[in-house]
């Protein structure tokens, strides 16, 4: 046995004997998608770091400061392929799920996993057939009221600036979540309570720095929950895992899936 399979079979039997498995994803997850990180190696940030606070565009307080003035510079970004969003855009428009996406798909399918709390907002999970998906910082294919709350597709955005809500003449922003933003309260509030219902959590892709997300693992521990890590490096949540499975995601849950 080699050094790599011994976790992972250790890993496959503390799965297979969890009742209530949850799974908090990352960036990471995406990264072999061709969806770029923020931060770990090649992230967006290790290569260029913001100067200061968030990068134009993607505050919360830039946003609510003039609604129509955000949503017409970012529609213009969308189109200007020198613009970061635009290339963001681009890298998530053509992505698609990677093995370890239809690895976690497949743990849903056989029973073994309760629902995953994902931090992407790139889709990437509904594509690979995962259901039971929140995501915590939003859907980037969605608009959201602030007003009521209420999500609806993107491809529905009336054309008026800012957009407003059919049902409540609200403001609709991007359903993703800006640095500065609240979590919405719903949502936050099924993570929380999916983090402290779990027995095993997978820490898939995470840096475990972007709170609250990053806290839900330790109300899992907090509440008897065993930590499984898969990430290609240490993060700030390793000291609290009970084991690390070292490497890409998108190698590593085949490997799980497989041996449970
Ligand atoms: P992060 O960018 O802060 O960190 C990425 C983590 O993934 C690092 O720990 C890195 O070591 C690890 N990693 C890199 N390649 C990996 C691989 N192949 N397999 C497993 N792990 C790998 O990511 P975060 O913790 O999710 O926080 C960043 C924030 O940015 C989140 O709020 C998220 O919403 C947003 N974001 C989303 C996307 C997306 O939707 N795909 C992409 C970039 C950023
Ligand atoms: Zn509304």
């Amino acid at each position: 046995m080699t050094q790599t399979t011994q976790p992972i079979q250790q890993a496959a039997a503390i799965v297979a004997r969890a009742h209530r498995l949850t799974a908090l994803v990352g960036a990471g997850l995406s990264a072999s998608s061709g969806i770029p990180t923020y931060r770990g190696p090649g992230g967006l940030w290790t290569r260029q770091r913001p100067r200061q606070g968030a990068p134009p565009l993607l505050s919360y307080q830039e946003f609510v400061r003039d609604p129509a003035a955000w949503w017409q510079a970012r529609l213009a970004a969308e189109t200007d392929p020198s613009h970061p969003i635009y290339q963001m855009k681009q890298a998530v428009d053509q992505a698609a799920p990677n093995p370890g996406h239809l690895a976690l798909a497949q743990l849903e399918q056989r029973g073994i996993l309760h629902c995953i709390i994902t931090q992407n907002v790139d889709n990437l999970h509904a594509a690979a057939g995962s259901r039971a998906v929140l995501e915590i910082h939003g859907n980037r294919n969605r608009l959201r009221c602030l007003q009521c709350h209420r999500r609806t597709p993107r491809n529905t955005q009336t054309p008026q600036n800012p957009p407003q809500c059919q049902q409540c003449n609200g403001l609709l922003k991007l359903d993703t979540v800006m640095f500065g933003e609240p979590i919405p309260p719903d949502v936050l509030q099924a993570c929380r309570q999916a983090a402290e219902q779990s027995d095993c959590m997978l820490l898939v892709g995470t840096s475990g720095t972007v709170n609250p997300a990053a806290r839900l693992p330790l109300l899992a521990k907090e509440n008897g929950a065993t930590l499984i890590e898969i990430n290609p490096e240490a993060t700030p949540l390793t000291p609290w895992c009970d084991l690390s499975l070292t490497g890409p995601a998108d190698a590593i849950l085949p490997q799980l899936l497989n041996s449970i």
